[in-house]
């Protein structure tokens, strides 16, 4: 796939809020339509911060969603 995501809306700094309650900020996700086995599952961001990554959890056929300037906002995605 040579899909882009934008990634313009900077992650919540939430540093106010470390008291008793330090739930971890939920981690950027996608959705993925995996059209192989016809199933949809949340793929999320990797370590370096520079793609979405994921596997088709039956048959795990990966998928990479890099991210971009420029690209699209869309966080909902096929992959064939
Ligand atoms: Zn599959």
């Amino acid at each position: 796939m040579d899909i882009y995501l934008n990634e313009e809306r900077p992650e919540p700094m939430s540093s106010q809020n470390t008291d008793l309650n330090d739930k971890p900020a939920g981690r950027p996700f996608v959705g993925i339509h995996f059209k192989c086995c016809n199933i949809y599952k949340r793929v999320y961001k990797n370590r370096v911060g520079d793609a979405y990554e994921g596997a088709c959890p039956r048959c795990f056929k990966k998928v990479k969603l890099p991210i971009g300037s420029g690209g699209t906002s869309n966080r909902f995605f096929e992959a064939e």
